[in-house]
């Protein structure tokens, strides 16, 4: 297939479970990760006849802290409607979730992209339930209602993406902020965040929309995400290829490959039969309301990264891979809250790439992060090499001794007594007639030859004075 002829119009739908001790309309426990099928359950989220539910306030800030944070307009009057459809995991017949007046929306987030930052449009952002569990078993349907009931928050964006590349920045970026705000630990393996596809594709030389999409759901990863889109992209334009459009359909995923299969054409909204829930009162969320909610908002991922770089002076990927979640940026910003700033690009550099590569399980409770900075110090006025400094940081990292103690007892410093490096050089050079001869013809020879004195130090030495000594020495043999 020729690519670069089609291009992708996506946009998503995503699902965050919320963090809350309870679920959205019961007093039952919403953690219920792991627990025996149908242990947190009640009347309530049971659906059982008579039941009424009571709305979780813990679970609409969050809402309304997650609708902020991505930049949406709040209804000042919200409400929450039944979604009517028929599924056996969700017992009521209907779904409570919010239709006409969502809690935020017209929101829109940056994400960074190759060609410059891009806005993604956030069409809105409600609050629902989840449902229930079927798990099919031997040729068997059962049913676990322990989901049934737990706060879900639905993110819907507009159909802004035409690249995958930008959909994964986004779908990681959308679960930093989660992690940010803490409403939600996304953690997909636990199926606390899901994606929700609409994908099409058109022409790369029109502008106008496709008039069908195709809808792909409950994707349980981000990888998973992307390898959907990429066979989306292919199926859809070789249907476009041989003359013919694309069904409107809703497709399921089959394997983790990315594989998908028709289920069913698209319900229209219509089809939902939507109205409001009566049972649950309107919910005034006022400005003042609005206004404390913002004020717990932290320095989220974007600002932190846009500071990270202007103020702080960090190379732009190291940055990103501190921010990535709140308990690295966190020792880190409590590790550099005591150096100096003109140290603070360095440190974040041995943090992002040699701290990130230990172990940490093998993390000894004594180890303080600030020790870094003693090494890199110690690498800096070149009196340990890069080398030690690597070897240092493991040693304290596993055994919780001080790095000066370490290099004190490895006998790591650099030896830069030139006394010491002039004899050694003296002894690498007789030992070595050939290539000292061959130096007029071949200036590669004193890298060799330096190579050699650093060796017989056991890399100890001071790369810097070695050359010299060496390049004189050379000098005056010639
Ligand atoms: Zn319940």
């Amino acid at each position: 297939m020729q690519t670069g002829l089609y291009e992708p119009v996506i946009g998503l739908e995503i699902h965050i479970q919320s963090k809350t001790l309870s679920k959205m309309f019961c007093g039952c426990d919403a953690r219920y990760f792991q627990s025996d099928p149908n242990t947190h359950t009640c009347p309530v989220c049971l659906g059982l006849p008579g039941a009424l539910p009571v709305p979780n306030k813990a679970a609409i800030n969050y809402c309304v802290k997650l609708a902020i944070a991505l930049n949406c307009k709040i209804n000042e009057n919200t409400k929450f409607d039944r979604k009517n459809y028929f599924y056996p995991d969700l017992p009521k017949g209907f779904q409570i979730s919010q239709y006409d007046s969502p809690i935020g929306h017209t929101g829109n987030m940056e994400i960074p992209s190759p060609s410059g930052n891009k806005t993604v449009r956030i069409t809105r952002v409600h609050q629902e339930e989840d449902t229930g569990k079927s798990i099919h078993e031997n040729g068997e349907t059962y049913l676990d209602y322990n989901k049934s009931g737990v706060p879900l928050i639905e993110v819907v964006t507009e159909p802004d993406f035409n690249n995958k590349e930008d959909v994964t920045t986004f779908a990681k970026r959308l679960r930093q902020i989660v992690r940010y705000l803490d409403i939600s630990n996304a953690d997909m393996e636990k199926g606390e965040m899901r994606f929700e596809l609409n994908i099409s594709v058109k022409s790369s030389s029109t502008k106008e929309l496709p008039n069908y999409k195709v809808e792909v759901k409950n994707i349980g990863s981000i990888s998973v995400l992307e390898k959907v889109i990429e066979l989306e992209i292919e199926r859809q334009s070789e249907i476009l290829e041989s003359g013919q459009t694309p069904i409107q359909e809703t497709r399921g995923l089959i394997d983790m490959s990315g594989k998908t299969a028709s289920q069913r054409t698209k319900e229209a909204e219509a089809g939902y039969r939507y109205f409001p829930e009566p049972d649950i009162p309107l919910i005034e969320l006022n400005k003042a309301y609005v206004e404390r909610i913002k004020a717990e908002i932290i320095e989220l991922p974007n600002e932190k990264l846009a500071r990270y770089i202007n103020k702080l002076n960090i190379d732009r990927d190291i940055a990103e891979n501190i921010i990535s979640d709140p308990e690295t940026y966190q020792a880190f910003e409590q590790a550099i809250s005591k150096i100096d700033n003109t140290i603070v690009p360095l440190f974040a550099k041995w943090y992002a790439v040699e701290y990130f590569s230990l172990d940490q399980a093998q993390k000894h409770n004594d180890f303080k992060l600030e020790w870094l900075t003693e090494i890199i110090k110690k690498v800096e006025q070149r009196e340990i090499t890069r080398t030690s400094g690597k070897e240092v940081l493991l040693a304290s990292f596993t055994t919780g001794v001080m790095p000066d103690k370490i290099i004190e007892e490895k006998g790591l410093r650099v030896i830069s007594d030139s006394n010491e490096l002039e004899s050694e050089a003296q002894r690498v050079l007789e030992g070595n007639p050939k290539a000292v001869s061959d130096y007029q013809k071949n200036p590669n020879v004193l890298m060799f030859l330096v190579g050699q004195v650093m060796k017989a130090m056991g890399g100890k030495a001071d790369v810097k004075i070695v050359t010299e000594i060496v390049k004189s020495k050379l000098k005056s043999n010639g």
